[in-house]
């Protein structure tokens, strides 16, 4: 039970590469390895009848499917694909070309067929341009199977065994593939949701802190001055911080307990902002406040507050105990004031405040 369990989760893992269909990859893996039992049976009884040559050559299809389910585990479910239909389209032309239409091998071609026409990667002209192929392929080796005998003649009913679980084996590889792209056609839809969740977060916010990004800041910015102008009314304060001597953080400890101390403060100050306004990462170590309906003097409390948590935090890393101090500028919209002066007006506040001696706020 605990092996059957354990194959399942194998054949059912997760493709590596994000843009991959793990549905596309779980059916590839799935009837590859149906695949490589059969024909390893037909092999051996090709060996069996001293059909040597036929029997070397399906090892060496084995082979190739063997490669190609190694792909879908390795960022290649696309390739496998193809490898795999090339390898099984020459075993069934050799195999129907010696053998005979009559074992049934040209089946497969109708497994290809699904899997291709299933696939998501591919645009409708190359789906209908192959499926075609295959049908052409299947057309052509019937008409050459009417004209030609077959190279070989078994004995012993072995054509029957044979024939008997090649249609096993293409009815079950058909059924295994229309029941999971049936019955778990939303695979593909959950991980398209994922992935834009992922770009969601990546236009929006700043990877490393997780507050919001620059860019969408200006745009929140110029929304709001443009309702404060349009309806003549309403506030909006900005509060620029930079963490002082951040160098000497990184020049002691390294690079990393620096972001480690960078993540700590944009947490901090996320949380002490809450809902009044929004907290973005501006630049490396400066972070913006945008409080709208607040004026300077709630500003300052607010901001208060936020040197006071910081001065209180000490950040553990690597048995040090590491204390930061940051410095703010507070600026208020006033009329007529483009968003670029009011970031600057913002900006010239904190270098005040940094000329003053640091860990502390300058407001009008
Ligand atoms: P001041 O008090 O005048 O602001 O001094 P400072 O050392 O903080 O200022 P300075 O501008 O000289 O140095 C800022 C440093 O911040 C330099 C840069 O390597 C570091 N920094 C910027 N972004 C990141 C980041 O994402 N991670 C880390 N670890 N360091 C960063
Ligand atoms: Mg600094
Ligand atoms: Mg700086």
């Amino acid at each position: 039970m605990k092996v059957f369990s354990s194959i399942v989760e194998w054949i059912n893992k997760d493709t590596v590469g994000l843009y991959e269909n793990r549905l596309q990859a779980v059916v590839l893996r799935c009837v590859s390895i149906v695949s490589i039992i059969y024909y390893l049976f037909i092999t051996a009884l090709f060996f069996c009848n001293d059909l040597n040559v036929l029997g070397v050559y399906d090892l060496a299809g084995i082979f190739v499917l063997s490669y190609a389910l190694y792909l879908t585990y390795h960022k290649h479910v696309k390739l496998a694909f193809w490898i795999y239909s090339f390898a099984v389209v020459f075993m069934v032309i050799f195999q129907v070309v010696y053998v005979g239409w009559g074992i049934g091998f040209q089946y497969s071609l109708f497994l290809l067929m699904i899997i291709l026409l299933f696939a998501t990667y591919y645009s409708i002209y190359v789906k209908l341009g192959f499926a075609g192929g295959y049908g052409l392929i299947f057309l052509g080796l019937y008409l050459y199977s009417y004209y030609h005998n077959p190279y070989v003649v078994f004995l012993h009913n072995v054509d029957c065994y044979m024939s008997v679980v090649t249609i096993i084996y293409s009815f079950g590889c058909l059924i295994l593939a229309s029941f999971y792209f049936g019955a778990k056609n939303s695979e593909m839809e959950k991980k398209l949701v994922e992935y834009s969740k992922t770009l969601e977060r990546l236009a929006f916010f700043d990877p490393l802190t997780g507050l919001y990004n620059r860019r969408q800041t200006v745009k929140f910015l110029e929304r709001k001055v443009k309702d404060i102008e349009d309806n003549d009314k309403g506030l909006l304060t900005v509060i620029l911080g930079d963490i002082d001597y951040f160098k000497k953080v990184n020049d002691v400890y390294g690079h990393e307990c620096g972001d480690i101390v960078l993540k700590e403060i944009a947490s901090i100050i996320k949380k002490t902002v809450n809902k009044q306004g929004l907290t973005a990462r501006w630049g490396g170590e400066e972070i913006l406040i945008v409080l709208p309906e607040t004026d300077t003097k709630k500003a300052v409390e607010l901001v208060g507050n936020i040197v006071d948590n910081i001065r209180k935090t000490v950040v553990n890393y690597n048995e040090h105990n590491i204390s930061i101090t940051m410095s703010f500028g507070v600026q208020q919209f006033g009329k007529n004031v483009s968003v670029d002066e009011l970031i600057k007006g913002a900006d010239m506040k904190l270098y005040m405040a940094k000329e003053a001696g640091r860990d502390r706020v300058v407001a009008d």
